[in-house]
């Protein structure tokens, strides 16, 4: 990192520091895929909106290059998660301090505990749009009726996200809403919707369980008489796979909606919780 930065404020001196948007729209970078699906949800098209992680990575582990550096040196915002999503901001922050980039960051005012993965609550969602709605009104108030209209359409899509997650979830018994996932992200949904996580891996997707913790997991599907192991695009399903075979468990995927794998596509955040609403249905409904 204190390579990149030096880099940078070699680049930074050469270019004068000027903001050059050729379209004359706000320039809005995203630190991952989440927060740029809400900022475009936003935006529409009056704002330039961009993802700066590419896909088929993993957001946990991506750290800006000397071109995302230089890019950002040009841009108005960077809206970003914050709770250590973004490992990479205070180094960034402090780099381009003179560069009149502003950085909102969209879990202010939101209680998570320690758990970076607030969009997995729609109701988050809402509050990080109402942010992300501010901050464009301020920066473009000739627009700001327009970011206003498509805050106001998608909350209304959010509240019925979140009721279809209520009815669905509270036809389940207490005792059966426990999900078994790879990377330990379902916290704020489960706090919302009265589920239980047991993950894999930690709450950054990079650590390997221990043999201990294999063995716990699979005690806790066989005392639980848990049917599925949840995994996700990004991360290696190798251990589920493990764990599938001890168990007799079957694979099913559930999206944290972190990144965007190649083969994937792009998703939109409302179908891709839909589709894990229904894989749910799937794990926790009648066998
Ligand atoms: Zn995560």
């Amino acid at each position: 990192m204190k390579k990149i930065i030096l880099v940078l404020i070699l680049i930074i001196a050469a270019s004068g520091c000027s903001k050059a948007a050729d379209s004359g729209k706000p320039q809005i970078y995203t630190s991952f895929y989440a927060i740029y699906d809400f900022a475009s949800e936003i935006a529409g098209d009056k704002a330039e909106v961009y993802n700066m992680v590419p896909s088929g990575t993993e957001p946990h582990e991506w750290e800006p290059t000397v071109r995302d550096m230089a890019k950002l040196n040009d841009a108005d915002v960077l809206f970003y998660n914050g709770l250590g999503m973004e490992s990479w901001i205070d180094s960034v922050q402090s780099a381009l301090d003179a560069s009149g980039l502003e950085f909102v960051k969209l879990s202010e005012g939101i209680q998570a505990g320690d758990d970076p993965h607030i969009w997995l609550d729609p109701q988050n969602v809402k509050k990080m749009c109402r942010s992300i709605t501010d901050t464009l009104c301020r920066i473009d108030s000739e627009n700001s009726e327009y970011y206003e209209e498509n805050y106001s359409n998608y909350s209304s899509k959010l509240d019925a996200l979140d009721q279809n997650y209520k009815d669905l979830i509270s036809g389940i018994p207490g005792s059966k809403r426990k999900i078994v996932v790879s990377h330990q992200a379902y916290g704020c949904m489960c706090s919302a919707y009265g589920l239980e996580q047991v993950a894999v891996e930690g709450m950054s997707a990079e650590s390997e369980p221990s043999p201990a913790k294999v063995e716990e997991i699979i005690n806790y599907i066989n005392e639980n008489n848990i049917k599925y192991i949840f995994y996700e695009e990004l991360v290696s399903p190798k251990i589920a796979q493990t764990i599938a075979g001890e168990t007799g468990c079957e694979l099913l995927p559930l999206d944290p909606f972190e990144g965007v794998s190649d083969s994937e596509g792009e998703g939109d955040y409302i179908s891709v919780m839909n589709t894990n609403l229904e894989n749910i249905k799937t794990a926790l409904g009648d066998e």
